[in-house]
This record gives C-alpha cells, structure tokens and sequence, in this order.
C-alpha cells in the first residue's frame, strides 16, 4: 500500500513512537536498564543501521553506537560522505541485555514491533544489519555473517545488506575492516540508485538453518 504521510507526519510519529518506547517495560530487560535506546538519526533516512542492543554506554547515554564502534561506524560512514545525522541508527531490542548477553526470543518477540514501526515510518532504502545477531535474525538464517555478507539481499521490500559489528572489526583482523568498506561501497550504490535489486535469495539453506522459528521469525 503507498505511504500518503508526508515527511513531516511521519517525523512526528516517530517522535511519538519514541515517548511509547521510552516507557516500555514489555519485557524483563526494564528492570535493569538505565536508559531506553530508541535509535538516533534521520527520520527520513535512505539507510537504517540495525543492531543488536544496547552496551554499557549506550544504555548509559540513552544513545545508540555512542562507544568505540560507534566512533568506527561513524568513520565508515564519512567514507562515503554520510554523518550520522544522515541515517538512522537502531537496534533490535531497545534496552541493554544484563552483561551484554544475546537478547533471549522472548525479549526479542516484545520489541520487534518497535523496529518495524521504525522502519514503517522512516521508509529506509536499505536495512544494514551490524553483526551475526541482528543479520542472521532479520534474514531468518543460520548462516554466519561471513557468508552473508558481500550481497544485497531483497527484504520487506527493500534491501538489507549485512556486515559485520564495528566490534568485530576493532578486534578482528585488517580483513573485516577491509570488507566492510566494500559493505559500505553496496550501501552507497543502493542509496545512489545505482544497485536496486540482487537476485539471491537470503537464507540459502532455509530448512536445516531454522533453529528457533519464534525467534527468528521477526516480523509476523
Ligand atoms: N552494539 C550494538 O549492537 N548496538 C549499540 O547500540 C552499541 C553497540
Ligand atoms: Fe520494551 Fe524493548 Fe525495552 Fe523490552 S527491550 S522493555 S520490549 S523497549
């Protein structure tokens, strides 16, 4: 269905949306948190940065990608002249999981719809997961980030092109850094218009690579 709601509206919900969340005590992870981390950027992004969740000091701050992977996520964007005033930064479940342990399918399963309303209302191009959690989720796979990456897959809609975390490169190898510069190059490319579909499926291996359907089933 075609989207009549003006920028202006939708920047509005979004700013709504945000006041909702920043209540939300839907799943444990409430009890621990500091501060709700709703996502950063523009409302009218052509890209949305998915991660996993919050860290330390992003639960701190209140603030998405504020640490050190932040400060790299933000290079990696300079390099293809965007600021992160210019996309929008997210995560698949809003507040801090205790000891930054994976967020668990029932918190995920009470948040989802918060990431879809987000993306309902921003209308991104192209969805880039940071990471093996937020990749392997929203493309319902099994298949590891290594694999994954270096396509554009077709998702909701639009494309999602996955990358690594930004932690993975600070303590990985030149490679990992090298290869998301290249993730970087395909999200240009899409923003640009110059890359608008890729036929490979996501979830190459979709039978034997579904361990938890609840879990991965992010958006029904
Ligand atoms: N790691 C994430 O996955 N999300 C953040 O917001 C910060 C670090
Ligand atoms: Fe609500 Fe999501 Fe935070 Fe759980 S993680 S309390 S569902 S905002």
């Amino acid at each position: 269905m075609v989207d009549t709601r003006t920028v202006q509206e939708r920047t509005e919900e979004l700013a709504t949306l945000a006041r909702q969340v920043n209540a939300c005590t839907k799943c444990r992870l409430a009890e621990t948190r500091t501060n709700v981390v709703f996502g950063a950027g523009n409302p009218d992004a052509d890209v949305i940065f998915v991660g996993e969740g919050p860290g330390q000091q992003e639960d701190e701050q209140g603030l998405p990608f504020v640490g050190r992977s932040g400060r790299l996520l933000e290079q990696l964007l300079s390099e293809i002249g965007l600021t992160r005033e210019d996309v929008f930064i997210a995560n698949v479940v809003k507040c801090r999981p205790p000891k930054n342990r994976d967020p668990r399918p029932d918190e995920i399963d009470a948040c989802k719809g918060y990431l879809r309303a987000q993306l309902e209302l921003i209308q991104p191009k192209v969805a880039v997961t940071l990471g093996n959690f937020a990749s392997k989720l929203l493309l319902r796979t099994d298949t590891g980030i290594t694999k994954l990456r270096g396509n554009a897959y077709e998702w909701w809609g639009r494309l999602l092109v996955p990358t690594y975390h930004p932690a993975a490169a600070l303590r990985g190898s030149a490679r990992v850094l090298e290869e998301m510069r290249a993730d970087f190059l395909t999200i240009q490319a899409i923003i640009d218009g110059k890359l608008t579909r890729r036929p490979p499926e996501p979830a190459a291996e979709p039978e034997e690579s579904e361990p938890d359907t609840e879990q991965l089933d992010l958006f029904n």
